[in-house]
């Protein structure tokens, strides 16, 4: 066991501050990194020392791995938490930190190895009892082998990069005429996105729910799971709201689904914190999709209900310690909800919308947790990612913690940009998020700009989604080919839940 006394935080904006507030509480001492763009953030205020890397650019500040290192051993920092992005999950990085005498506050190298690779990671767990979502497991080097494969899968199939993160590097095959030239175009996005261009396919699940399991496990082989996040209101296959425990997991299902991913953390002697996500279909099967080997953007919702401090656990694990529950310790306690407050514009396809925070007043009062990187009167710089915070709520059950956020969100005051928080104000109002009937198609069945223009009490928007939903129910009917049920999406989750 090795006490850490100075952390090197590798990030910027509000992972940083979350990582570093824990660090304190901790007595130990945080550094901070930070960019020219990012020089009066209030994550470089908040650590006790902290460096500039270089220019605003990612490739010229924060991904400057050897820079990062070489600056920690002369400023004698003994750990390096990486957060979420940047270089988190990049295997050589971790390596090279080991290498150096510095602990890698997150799992080994050759963890983050095998699970950076879906292909690898399907390889790894196949050993175990995992399902997994019919496709192929290795890489695609014929055509013609995929296509038969294809076929048996039955489109629509998606053709996925090994390699590919943040909703990037998909492709929707609907049929076999399309099959070639979308082939040839996912392989090219894969090589220009992330340096590789093997694609493999799946099976495409109509109706799917992204639920993600939370574990945690020590460098003596124990892992447990802290249950679920249900982050299945998402836009571009990219998450905006989250929130546990999951509006459709049972007790069963939730012991089924945590063994599952015991079994993904164990299948690469995982240690740290670290997300097996599934997807889910409208009969309630789940299927192991990748392994995140780093704390999520939205580990504070688990953090919430279950109590436990998740970048804690993870310093405590990196120092070497025993984690100090079982399995039989955790408990859920209430409901957590989480919205993703970026930079976006939902009216213009939710495309960036950078400026200056002119306004920037957050909401306060019970059971309300911000975590942000800006101040009023900060410009949202056009180089990184454009979240500015996230707001998260907690409460005794799920329809009051939906109140409490609809509160929140009403008295967050935003100007100068357009945010995300308008459009999840409608969604966590409609009636499909609070019936619980939703899935990843959210947005594409219900939002309109239109939505966000009206000024209408909760009860008639609930009114106005539920003839919307009525209406949709009888145009998808018609509409969507495939569907095994011969109903609607929709109407699958609806049966499940009446
Ligand atoms: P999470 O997976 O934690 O729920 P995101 O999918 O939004 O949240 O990813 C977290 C951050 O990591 C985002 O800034 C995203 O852009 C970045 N990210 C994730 N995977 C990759 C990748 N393979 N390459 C580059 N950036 C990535
Ligand atoms: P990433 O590394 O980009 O996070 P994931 O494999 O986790 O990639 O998938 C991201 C999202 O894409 C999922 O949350 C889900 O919405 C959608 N998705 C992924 N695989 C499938 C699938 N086989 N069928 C339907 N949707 C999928
Ligand atoms: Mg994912």
């Amino acid at each position: 066991m090795s006490k850490i006394k100075k952390l090197l935080v590798a990030n910027r904006g509000e992972i940083s501050l979350r990582i570093m507030r824990t660090a304190k509480e901790m007595g130990i001492s945080t550094v901070a990194v930070y960019s020219e763009a990012d020089r009066n953030s209030p994550h470089v205020h908040f650590a006790d020392e902290a460096i500039c890397l270089g220019p605003a650019p990612s490739s010229e500040s924060y991904l400057l791995g050897e820079k990062i290192i070489s600056l920690s051993k002369e400023l004698n920092v003994d750990a390096i938490h990486p957060g979420y992005g940047f270089l988190s999950e990049n295997a050589d990085f971790a390596r090279k930190v080991k290498d150096a005498g510095i602990i890698f506050v997150g799992p080994s190298p050759e963890s983050i190895e095998v699970m950076g690779s879906k292909l690898a990671a399907k390889q790894a767990v196949s050993h175990y009892d995992i399902p997994l979502v019919p496709g192929t497991e290795e890489a695609i080097s014929d055509i013609s082998v995929a296509k038969r494969r294809a076929a048996e899968i039955g489109y629509p199939i998606l053709i996925k990069a090994s390699a590919g993160g943040g909703g990037k590097g998909m492709r929707i095959v609907e049929n076999e005429e399309e099959f070639e030239s979308q082939m040839q175009r996912a392989v090219s996005e894969a090589k220009s996105a992330f340096g590789d261009g093997a694609v493999f396919i799946e099976k495409f699940i109509t109706s799917p729910r992204h639920i993600e399991i939370q574990i945690l496990g020590d460098q003596k082989g124990n892992v447990v799971y802290l249950f679920e996040r249900e982050c299945s209101i998402q836009r571009r296959h990219q998450k905006v709201i989250e929130e546990a425990p999951s509006a459709v997991v049972t007790p069963e299902m939730r012991k089924a689904m945590g063994d599952a991913a015991v079994g993904v953390a164990k299948a690469c002697d995982y240690y740290g914190a670290g997300t097996v996500e599934f997807i889910v279909d409208d009969q309630l099967n789940f299927y192991f999709l990748e392994m995140n080997t780093r704390l999520q953007v939205e580990h504070p919702v688990t953090e919430m209900i279950t109590g436990k401090d998740l970048v804690r656990e993870q310093i405590y694990i990196a120092e070497g310690r025993q984690l100090s529950f079982s399995q039989e310790d955790l408990k859920i306690h209430g409901h957590s909800i989480e919205v993703r407050v970026y930079a976006e514009d939902p009216r213009n396809n939710f495309l960036p919308d950078i400026g200056t925070l002119h306004t920037y007043q957050r909401p306060e009062g019970p059971g309300i947790r911000v975590d942000d990187g800006f101040e009023q009167g900060m410009a949202i710089p056009i180089y990184y990612d454009p979240m500015i915070a996230k707001l998260i709520t907690h409460a005794e059950d799920r329809t009051s913690a939906i109140d409490r956020m609809i509160r929140a969100i009403d008295e967050y005051k935003i100007s100068g940009i357009q945010t995300t928080l308008g459009f999840c104000r409608f969604a966590l109002s409609h009636e499909a998020f609070i019936s619980g009937n939703f899935d990843t198609k959210f947005v594409e069945h219900y939002f309109t700009p239109e939505v966000l223009d009206s000024d209408l009490t909760l009860e008639e928007s609930e009114l106005l989604a539920a003839l919307a939903v009525e209406f949709l129910q009888k145009e998808t009917n018609i509409s969507i080919p495939n569907s095994s049920q011969g109903g609607t999406n929709e109407s699958a989750w609806r049966k499940r839940l009446n």
